[in-house]
């Protein structure tokens, strides 16, 4: 059964995982042996850089890339940067994400677009640059979310660039699989990370109660559906998408 996770032969990038769940799906791939590419994006106060090179450090990482994920020109230079380095890619995970939460009402055009460029044209570009660079055998993981199924108030541009994204596992699924990749997504319900940690206390007590393991989930939770999903455990499973929420949210 370890054999299943040794991930020595491989190459994984994850974006945007100079912290949060991308840089517990990173260190997880490095402690099954895999070669790591870190994915940053620049911010004006420098934190991210620092961030991800101490990730970088942490885990001997190979490579660290900054590159805005909704910058095509960008990412073509990633995954050029990628090949040259490694000759490909192995596993591919789309992760960079952010929220500008407002309700419709409220929500600027730039709001909306901001959100759409990030979350799903993001995972658009690196699809398109790494499409010819993912070896047979490789394996896509999107990340999605339990808002693009339940659609949670204030999230019309969140919801709608996860909900994308699930469309956009699909034909990668079907796409992809002449070259024996294998894309599927993940959506996580609430994860202790900055990003829930912004939710309001006494909504986030609501959103607990509703959570029939009782508790947010951790990093670790959605790390080790990817560690899954990119080992040969799941080779034959494509196009799906892996709910990680406690039970918040059942069903498709
Ligand atoms: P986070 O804010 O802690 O991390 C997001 C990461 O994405 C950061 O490293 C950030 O620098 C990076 N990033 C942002 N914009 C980028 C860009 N343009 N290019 C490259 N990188 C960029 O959030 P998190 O909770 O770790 O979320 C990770 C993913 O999981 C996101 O896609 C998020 O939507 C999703 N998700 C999170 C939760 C949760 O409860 N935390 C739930 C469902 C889905």
């Amino acid at each position: 059964m370890a054999a299943s996770f040794d991930f020595q032969q491989r190459v994984a990038l994850v974006t945007g995982s100079s912290r949060g769940i991308g840089a517990g799906m990173i260190e997880a791939f490095a402690r099954c042996g895999a070669t790591c590419i870190v994915n940053y994006v620049a911010d004006a106060q420098g934190r991210n850089r620092s961030d991800a090179e101490a990730v970088a450090a942490k885990i001997r990482a190979a490579l660290t890339i900054e590159c805005d994920v909704s910058n095509d020109a960008r990412v073509k230079e990633m995954m050029e940067q990628v090949e040259k380095a490694h000759g490909g890619l192995d596993i591919l995970v789309n992760n960079a994400g952010i929220l500008r939460d407002r309700t419709l009402r409220k929500m600027t055009p730039a709001e909306w677009k901001q959100v759409l460029d990030v979350n799903l044209t993001g995972a658009f570009n690196t699809l398109h640059h790494a499409a010819d660079r993912l070896r047979p055998g490789g394996r896509v993981i999107n990340i999605s979310s339990v808002s693009a199924v339940v659609g949670l108030i204030g999230q019309a541009n969140y919801s709608a660039s996860k909900a994308g994204i699930i469309a956009l596992t699909k034909v990668a699924a079907h796409e992809f699989a002449r070259n024996q990749v294998n894309v599927n997504a993940i959506a996580p319900g609430f994860i202790d990370t900055e990003m829930s940690r912004g939710i309001p206390p006494d909504i986030s007590r609501k959103f607990m109660e509703q959570i029939p393991l009782g508790r947010f989930g951790q990093v670790e939770d959605v790390a080790n559906a990817a560690l899954f999903l990119a080992s040969p455990l799941a080779d034959y499973i494509t196009g799906q998408v892996l709910h990680v929420n406690g039970g918040f949210h059942l069903g498709s």
